[in-house]
């Protein structure tokens, strides 16, 4: 492939290059690229803000994430912060660090990503920050996005008895970094080898291309739905319901057997000998939305085909517990992970 070096274009080639053929789309962005800074309306409603800082070889692994996926996923990932508000996402600013190791194609191929992102959950691109590097790359994105400021929901919201909810299915992005691993090691050993990924698309898709759940959003406004609180799942079921538990001062009981699963996680969570209960609470990146509900909406979200209902919030002095599938009941603590293994 051609390699053209980023010095031919200089800083602002670079930015015209990259932004050129950016559309907006949303009424409520006055001004993108190309002033001092950007300048958005948003009457009468509130501003959600969220921002993501990602660090070549701590959040990315640029051996097998195509940059045009990782161009893809740094922007779902402020997005679904923004669902997790039940807000609307609407504009992103891109910053990027970028050393001498990067050809202007490879960050065509970013862009193509973020774009692509942008253009399906109808996100503009308003502005950003370009700078040289010495290593690796860095991309931070901000997201701001709409929401009215009665059907925001915060973290701090779980009341006594109300549902437990999730998206989804739990711990397919984690089984599909644990196969990216296991074979980026094969891989290093052997040239020319292609790694056989036929039957595990979905584990991969989940980690190297996660969406963002508007579509949740959009079922639950129009369902009138309006959950008491919630979080997107990026760091596992367990530490995000945590977050939930101690924000709003309850417990909760979390049962095993109504945790959802996609079948190729449970295929290869056994393949790498993993607890799939353990890989689900403590996974991570799912981008599924974790929420409670008072409990007469029981018959409603569970008449949703894409949500299930898994647990139920408690009384703070009952503690965070999981309910297992022989009917013991194990804290979800930190060391969630421990008290799990060795289970089955
Ligand atoms: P300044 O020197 O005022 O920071 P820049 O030359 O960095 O301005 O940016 C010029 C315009 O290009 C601004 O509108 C800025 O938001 C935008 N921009 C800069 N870098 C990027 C980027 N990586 N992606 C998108 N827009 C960018
Ligand atoms: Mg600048």
């Amino acid at each position: 492939m051609q390699r053209t070096d980023i010095a031919k274009y200089g800083e602002f080639g670079l930015i015209d290059h990259l932004t050129q053929n950016i559309k907006i789309s949303n009424k409520s962005t006055q001004k993108g690229i190309g002033d001092d800074a950007a300048v958005l309306s948003y009457d009468g409603l509130k501003t959600l803000v969220t921002t993501d800082l990602l660090l070549e070889g701590i959040h990315f692994d640029l051996t097998y994430v195509p940059l045009r996926h990782l161009g893809y996923k740094s922007a779902i990932v402020n997005f679904s912060d923004i669902y997790a508000m039940n807000g609307q996402p609407r504009q992103i600013t891109v910053s990027l660090g970028v050393s001498k190791r990067f050809a202007v194609e490879d960050l065509e191929e970013l862009y193509a990503g973020i774009q692509l992102a942008c253009e399906k959950y109808n996100v503009d691109l308003v502005g950003g920050d370009t700078s040289a590097s010495l290593t690796g790359l860095t991309i931070s994105i901000t997201c701001i996005g709409e929401a009215e400021e009665e059907k925001i929901i915060y973290r701090n919201g779980a009341k006594e008895n109300d549902l437990i909810c999730v998206s989804g299915n739990l711990g397919a992005a984690y089984m599909g970094l644990q196969l990216l691993e296991r074979e980026k090691t094969v891989f290093a050993g052997a040239d020319n080898f292609q790694p056989d990924f036929s039957g595990k698309e979905y584990i991969l898709e989940r980690q190297l291309k996660p969406e963002a759940r508007k579509d949740i959003i959009d079922i639950l406004a129009q369902n009138d739905i309006l959950p008491t609180a919630m979080i997107d799942v990026s760091d596992g079921l367990s530490s995000d319901i945590k977050h939930i538990c101690k924000q709003s001062n309850v417990g909760c009981r979390i049962y095993e057997e109504r945790i959802p699963l996609d079948y190729q996680t449970a295929v290869m969570a056994e393949e790498f000998n993993l607890n799939v209960t353990t890989v689900a609470l403590n996974g991570g990146e799912d981008y599924e939305l974790l929420f409670t509900v008072p409990l007469h909406l029981y018959d409603k979200v569970s008449a949703i085909k894409e949500i299930r209902v898994i647990g139920n919030i408690t009384n703070p002095s009952l503690g965070e517990c999981l309910i297992s599938r022989d009917d013991t009941e194990i804290g979800l603590k930190a060391q969630g992970w421990n008290s799990l293994e060795g289970n089955e």
